[in-house]
Order: C-alpha cells, then sequence, then structure tokens
C-alpha cells in the first residue's frame, strides 16, 4: 500500500473509463455448460435466438471465446452521464467496526435509475435500436431494471413493455410512476395479455407473481409482436455479465492507482450480474494463476440458490418457454415466501457464476432478511448511504469478513459492490425499523417442491 493517505472517493476521469467490455469466459479455463433447446435438448444457436434476443445479444450470449469487445460510441456517450461511478473506501465503517482491515466499495447508486442495472439497460436498447426494432419487452421484480430499462428506451426512441412482479406492482406503486415518466407501458403479471399469463392465474389465482413468470409473458409478447420487439432480460444471461464488467474494470484501474488489490471480494447476487461484472478481471487474475482472491456470493436464505440450489439443467422460467440454462436452481417453480422483501429473489443465477462456485472458485453465504437489514441501517448511519435491501447483502458480507479480520487482527483489502440505493424501499425498512420483519427460511420439503418442477433430462439425474 502507497504511504499517502487514500482519498475517500477515487474517480476515474472521463477519459479514463474502459472502452471495451471484458468477458469473463474467455478466461475460464472450462465453460460454463451451453444453453439446450428444450424441444431437441441441443446446443443453442444464434439462429435459434434470433425470434427472441437482439441479434448482437444473441452473438454476445454464445461468444464465450473474444476476451475484449467494444463499447459502442453512441453506449459510451450515455455511460459518461453517470460514468465512471465511485470507488469509495469506507473509512466511517471501519472506524465503527474497529476492523483492521481496509474496505472499499464500488458505488453504482449514482444514476437516477438507482442501480447497477443502467449498464446493461443502455446496451441492450442501443443493440435493439440499431437492428431496426420498435421496441422491447421485459420483465421486472422490484423495479429496478423496469426503470433502467425504460430511461434507456426513452433516450434511443423505443418501446418498453414491463411486466412487473404482481407484489411489486402493488407494494411500489411510485416505481411504477418513475417508469410512466419514461414512457414505458406497465402491466402487472401475471396478467390476462397473455397465453402464458392466462394459464398460470387458472392454475393458481391468488398468485402474487414470480420473476420466472413475468418472463414468461414478456417473451410471449417479444414473439407475438411479429419481429417487431425483441426481449430483453436484465440478469443471468451472459451478455448482462458481460456489460457489467464495466464496474469491475473500473474498479481495478482505481484499485491499481491506489496501489491496492482485493484480498476478498464480496457481492450480492440475485441473478449474478452484478456480482460476475464486478469481479470479471480480479477472477481472471486468480483463473491465471496471479492472485489468490476470495471470491464471496451473499444471497437471501429465503432464496438460496447457491447454498442450496442444485447444479442442474433448467428454464430460466416459469411458464417454460425460455432455453435451459445449467445453474445453481431452486427449480423454476421455486417462489420465495411472500414476507421476503430483500430482493434477489430470482430461482436460479448466472451460468457463468453458477460454473465457477461448482469448480470451487468461488464461495457463497445466506443471510436471512434481519440480519441484512441490521448491516443495511449500520452502513447508512456510518457512510451516509441509504442502500438498496439487495446490495445490503453485500455489506453484510463484507461487515461479516471485516469483523473476522478483527479477531484476527488482519489488515485485510476488502472490497464489495453497493448495487444501488434503496429509496423505493422505505416499506420494508419500516418494517425491519418496526420490528415486524420476520425470517423465513424454506424447509428442505419447501425446496424439494421446486426441485421436482426441474425437467427431467439426462443431465439432471446426474
Ligand atoms: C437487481 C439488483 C440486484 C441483483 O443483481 P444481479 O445482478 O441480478 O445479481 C442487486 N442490487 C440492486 C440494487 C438491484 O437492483
Amino acid at each position: 500500500m502507497s504511504m499517502t493517505k487514500i482519498p475517500h472517493r477515487l474517480y476515474l476521469t472521463e477519459e479514463q473509463m474502459p472502452k471495451q467490455w471484458f468477458n469473463l469466459r474467455a478466461a475460464m479455463p472450462q465453460q460454463p455448460d451451453p444453453l439446450l433447446n428444450p424441444a431437441t435438448l441441443q446446443p443453442l444457436g444464434t439462429a435459434d435466438l434470433a425470434p427472441i434476443f437482439c441479434e448482437e445479444l444473441a452473438r454476445q450470449e454464445l461468444d464465450g471465446a473474444t476476451p475484449y469487445v467494444d463499447i459502442p460510441e453512441p453506449v459510451q456517450e450515455v455511460y459518461k452521464m453517470y460514468r465512471p461511478s465511485p470507488l469509495i473506501r469506507a473509512y466511517a465503517l471501519e472506524k465503527a467496526l474497529g476492523t483492521p482491515a481496509r474496505i472499499y466499495y464500488k458505488f453504482e447508486g449514482n444514476n437516477t435509475s438507482g442501480s447497477h442495472k443502467l449498464n446493461s439497460a443502455v446496451a441492450q436498447a442501443y443493440y435493439a435500436k440499431q437492428q431496426g426494432l420498435t421496441g422491447v419487452t421485459t420483465e421486472t421484480g422490484a423495479g429496478q431494471w423496469g426503470t433502467a430499462l425504460s430511461e434507456a428506451c426513452a433516450y434511443f426512441g423505443l418501446s418498453c413493455d414491463v411486466y412487473m412482479v404482481k407484489c411489486s406492482y402493488e407494494q411500489k406503486p411510485f416505481r411504477k410512476a418513475v417508469m410512466g415518466v419514461f414512457d414505458a407501458q406497465v402491466t402487472a403479471s401475471p396478467s390476462n395479455t397473455t397465453q402464458v399469463g392466462r394459464q398460470i392465474l387458472a392454475e393458481n389465482p391468488g398468485t402474487t407473481g414470480s420473476l420466472g413468470c413475468a418472463i414468461s409473458e414478456a417473451v410471449e409478447a417479444a414473439l407475438a409482436s411479429g419481429g417487431t420487439k425483441r426481449y430483453v432480460l436484465g440478469s443471468v444471461l451472459n451478455q448482462v455479465v458481460l456489460h457489467q464488467s464495466i464496474i469491475g474494470l473500473e474498479t481495478k484501474l482505481a484499485m491499481e492507482q491506489l496501489d491496492e488489490y482485493p484480498d476478498v471480494v464480496v457481492g450480492c447476487a440475485g441473478g449474478g450480474s452484478n456480482l460476475g461484472g464486478l469481479i470479471a478481471p480480479f477472477m481472471a487474475d486468480k483463473l491465471q494463476g496471479r492472485s489468490h482472491t476470495r471470491f464471496v456470493a451473499v444471497e437471501p436464505a429465503s432464496c438460496p440458490s447457491l447454498t442450496r440450489g442444485r447444479y442442474a439443467y433448467d428454464f430460466c422460467d416459469t411458464g417454460h418457454v425460455t432455453p435451459l440454462a445449467r445453474m445453481y436452481t431452486l427449480g423454476s417453480g421455486f417462489i420465495p415466501s411472500a414476507n421476503h422483501a430483500g430482493g434477489l429473489r430470482y430461482h436460479g443465477m448466472s451460468p457463468i457464476l453458477s460454473k465457477l462456485y461448482h469448480d470451487g472458485y468461488m464461495e457463497a453465504v445466506a443471510y436471512e432478511q434481519s440480519r441484512v437489514f441490521e448491516a443495511a441501517v449500520f452502513f447508512a448511519k456510518h457512510e451516509t448511504i441509504l442502500p438498496a435491501p439487495e446490495s445490503a447483502h453485500a455489506i453484510r458480507g463484507a461487515m461479516d469478513e471485516a469483523l473476522k479480520c478483527k479477531q484476527t487482527g488482519e489488515a485485510k483489502t476488502i472490497l464489495f459492490g453497493l448495487t444501488g440505493t434503496g429509496y423505493f424501499d422505505m416499506t420494508a425498512y419500516e418494517s425491519y425499523l418496526s420490528g415486524r420483519m420476520t425470517d423465513t427460511i424454506p424447509t428442505d420439503e419447501d425446496l424439494q417442491r421446486g426441485f421436482d418442477s426441474l425437467p427431467a433430462i439426462p443431465q439432471n439425474r446426474m
């Protein structure tokens, strides 16, 4: 470490912002298993993906070999409105914890959408526009992805149809209003506007919806558009991890300027894109034998895909209209308990992160939501940022790493991803502050019901 005092916030200059994304798959000794066509169980090609995804995004999805991908100029232009994002030294948090560890966080909540999701939304909207499409369809859970995508679509002049998980639609009316400002068309899911929505409603009329179900509706809406729209997704997919690598690339550059390198990298894991993007260049170092950094994925105990899921081929959605991906999954039929307020509710996990975890390059921990909100409030008081509940999982993980350092006296360098702010999550904060928040951990029987929904294909019996 250099002897000069490290600043509280390190901003790269605009010129220093990376002009290429980094494709972590190109550094992996073994590739994640390929996406499969559920009808034939054969690996998918770009032609199979063309009706669902934008051409360039389908190409990126299947390209595990090209290490660096140019960020198109118009995408860089939007990035410059809110990037580079700051790398912050958490001096106040370190002091409050009494830890010898040095804690850094990369803050992605500084843009108007309030999360890292804008990084991929801008790229995906740009490619859709470039292909001559009129619009895109998508799902959103807590609403951050829908917000980010609405903003990107408004900028590039595309329509944006958002299927929003019904319980969020009802609990977060302001999210819907924000998307409305950007002209998005928001529909509560399951809805009766799609076949798959009607079918899910018929089977389970009282359902509050799930991400997997909203994905099914959004894919159907894209397929029904007569080729004018495509479906876009805010996490999980390889292309999204690629776009989110901007987070890790900037972080690595900034840390180099400080003569720092992380011993531990901690991030929250929903679909895995923010964590995949944050760790990308550091993980490449580890895979190529240049470092021994530990990587820790943090997930909710009520939706424990990595820590309690199966590594199996599964559908990415409840309606089974998407390709099969081999990933850690709780089964596409799994729906987290309704009192879970901390986000990160997706049943599966990025195939890239799943593979790295399966091969022993990454660790995972799960926390109950009350401990996550405890960390969120502690962090807010000391670092003056009100974190998104999702991000607070990473805070909890990083705080616990720092507390371990306190016990051992080790001055480790801990890096974590602060993915966003929590101003639309005040109902959850209120529930925590009033002592009404409860923790629900699924039983093995609950999980078994999800596993029963896994497709019965040969790979899954191994
Ligand atoms: C969506 C979201 C997450 C989850 O991100 P993944 O990349 O899907 O793991 C985390 N934090 C915030 C603030 C989010 O909006």
